[in-house]
């Protein structure tokens, strides 16, 4: 691609909460759709809204974006460091007449709105302060400081090839002359909007779907910039489990809320990637191989159903196939947290390879791995009910012949199956008052493999019975 059709998209949040999943999905496939063409992504933090954008959630925003590896090549821009920008846009509307003051009051728009729905029209604004040639305007307020219009088209339509929902149409006529700049002089964010998309040189604009209302106006001010228009791209909304708009009803929104859950960052870029866009019927791939096949034509326009099931089986998925050094330096932070001392114990790497089949998250992970790293209190009631009179003879002479062996799998399963046949024994009599005296559980990974990374001091330590 040469400069002139280089790709440059944006991820656009307001910095009013955490990043949530919608918001995330929005993020990575504008980042990928970059990536992709070898274009440009760039970070704009929309926080003009002062009441409720604050430092803490744009900072959850980036912490958010680095943990699921979305680097951006230019940004963070600031809107609110961007003023003078916009003032001086609406200077150059305002001089070419396609922006105009307009001095109503909130009351005189109130009482136009309440005249408009009394006579059963639409609330909008009637034009009053727009000029026309050979029209005449009110007589200018002497203490009143105007807002300021966009002219917006009277008639025809204004229309758009969405990449995701084809094509999107609306009549002019139901576009009023919105507001671009408050009467203190703020401008507003649809008109901040068009003109960061067109400073940043933005070729595709891909966000979600609530935004469709606002993409006809933001269209005509672009159109009245002489900008280039972009394309847009609206994706559709993620649902909950149970088809309704995705919220904090559903259990975690917020994409750090899975880092501390446990999730694996490639899981859940894998994941949220596949929320409503597929690649035939590929389920798991790399990030890098997301960038290379993500496209705007396999977008589906109908929601997405976020599915809490299918992405702990990825997230799982992912931990058994990671390699165990790596999967143990994931699981360490979780072993901490969890309050596990970890020095003198088994390596952590050989537990996370053991636990890797049996555990879904690393919270879980963490929580299985307790046994290892706390020798348990025996629970007499438990062993009772598994350990038969049968059965105790061969435990005592397996205590006997466990430090002669040498420590490896194969040798100690050898053990103990011998002592099994000597006695006449099922395995699960046998088994079953080890796994209890092992683990203080019945349900584990196999016994000789946990008795193995244990070690043989702390096996026989735990052989108490
Ligand atoms: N700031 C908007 C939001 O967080 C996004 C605007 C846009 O992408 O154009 O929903």
């Amino acid at each position: 691609m040469n400069a002139v059709t280089e790709v440059r998209t944006r991820f656009a949040p307001s910095p009013t909460g955490f990043l949530h999943i919608g918001g995330g999905r929005t993020a990575l496939f504008a980042w990928a759709y970059a990536r992709r063409f070898k274009g440009t992504f760039i970070l704009r933090i929309e926080d003009t809204d002062v009441e409720r954008s604050t430092p803490e959630a744009v900072q959850a925003i980036l912490d958010g974006m680095r943990w699921l590896g979305l680097d951006h090549d230019e940004g963070p821009y600031y809107q609110m460091q961007r003023m003078d920008r916009y003032k001086e846009v609406i200077q150059k509307m305002l001089a070419d007449g396609t922006a105009y003051p307009c001095y109503c009051t909130p009351e005189e728009l109130d009482a136009m709105r309440e005249a408009q729905r009394a006579n059963h029209q639409k609330p909008r604004y009637d034009g009053r302060w727009r000029p026309e040639p050979g029209k005449s305007l009110p007589a200018v307020p002497a203490d009143l400081m105007p807002a300021m219009r966009f002219k917006n088209p009277l008639d025809g339509v204004v229309a758009w090839e969405d990449r995701v929902k084809g094509r999107v149409e609306f009549a002019n006529n139901e576009l009023d002359d919105f507001v671009i700049a408050r009467s203190d002089g703020t401008p507003t964010y649809n008109f901040c909007v068009c003109v960061d998309d067109w400073d940043m040189r933005i070729t595709h604009v891909i966000r979600g779907d609530d935004h469709v209302n606002n993409t006809p106006r933001q269209i005509n001010v672009l159109k009245a910039l002489g900008a280039s228009l972009p394309e847009y791209a609206h994706v559709s909304m993620i649902l909950g489990d149970d088809g309704q708009k995705l919220s904090k009803r559903h259990g975690a929104v917020s994409v750090m809320q899975y880092s501390e859950e446990g999730f694996l960052r490639d899981a859940v870029v894998n994941y949220l990637a596949r929320l409503g866009w597929s690649h035939g019927d590929e389920e798991i791939f790399s990030m890098q191989q997301f960038c290379e096949w993500f496209d705007l034509d396999h977008i589906t326009p109908s929601p997405a159903q976020f599915n809490t099931e299918k992405l702990k089986w990825l997230n799982h998925e992912y931990i058994k196939r990671t390699e165990p050094t790596v999967l143990a330096d994931m699981l360490k932070p979780f072993l901490t947290q969890a309050g596990l001392n970890t020095a003198g114990g088994p390596a952590v790497e050989r537990v996370a390879e053991l636990l890797r089949e049996r555990a879904p998250t690393l919270v879980e992970m963490a929580a299985q791995a307790h046994y290892f790293y706390v020798r348990p209190a025996p629970d007499a009631a438990l062993l009772a009910q598994h350990l038969g009179d049968a059965a105790r003879p061969a435990l005592a002479e397996l205590k006997n012949v466990l430090p002669t062996i040498n420590w490896i799998k194969a040798e100690i399963s050898a053990a103990v199956k011998a002592q099994v046949s000597k006695h006449g024994l099922k395995m699960p009599q046998l088994m079953m008052p080890l796994r209890i005296l092992m683990t203080g559980q019945t349900q584990t990974p196999a016994i000789d493999a946990i008795m193995e990374v244990l070690g043989q001091d702390e096996t026989l330590a735990r052989l108490v019975a």
